[in-house]
């Protein structure tokens, strides 16, 4: 059976070193979000992205993400398809041992529902399984 993991939001993901990558579309959703124009939410809040095809979200000096504060995501009701696909969608071996989503089977269309609602895709796009 599948394997839903539900986020309990300890923001360790949040923490680990890598790059958000982000679409315009998340840069125009991110940038109202805040109450910024799009050019001012670039220059104060994203990076070029290593291979230099785009943009990702700023990291703090400490490597956290530039949105965590104080425990919660500043842009959560618009954060990227990056982040809301974790770790159903995406994930990499041992993310478990950091990550507290607890882990619980489910059918196959209980999965797709509740992927759907986490990630905000249509049930019909997700997989029968991660
Ligand atoms: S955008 Fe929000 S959810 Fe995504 S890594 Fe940053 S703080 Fe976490
Ligand atoms: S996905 Fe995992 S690591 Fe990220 S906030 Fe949720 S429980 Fe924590």
């Amino acid at each position: 059976m599948p394997v839903f993991y539900e986020c309990q939001r300890c923001t360790a993901c949040c923490k680990w070193p890598g790059q958000v990558r982000i679409t315009d579309a998340e840069i125009s959703r991110m940038a109202a979000h805040l109450g910024l124009v799009e050019h001012a939410f670039i220059q104060q809040y994203t990076r070029l992205r290593s291979n230099r095809q785009g943009l990702s979200i700023m990291d703090k000096p400490n490597g956290e993400c530039i949105f965590l504060q104080g425990g919660d995501c500043l842009v959560q009701p618009v954060k990227p398809q990056q982040c809301r696909d974790f770790p159903n969608l995406w994930n990499f071996p041992g993310f478990e041992q950091t990550c507290r989503a607890k882990p619980k089977e489910v059918s196959v269309e209980e999965f797709r529902r509740r992927v759907s609602a986490a990630t905000g895709r249509p049930e019909d796009s997700i997989p029968a399984q991660s």
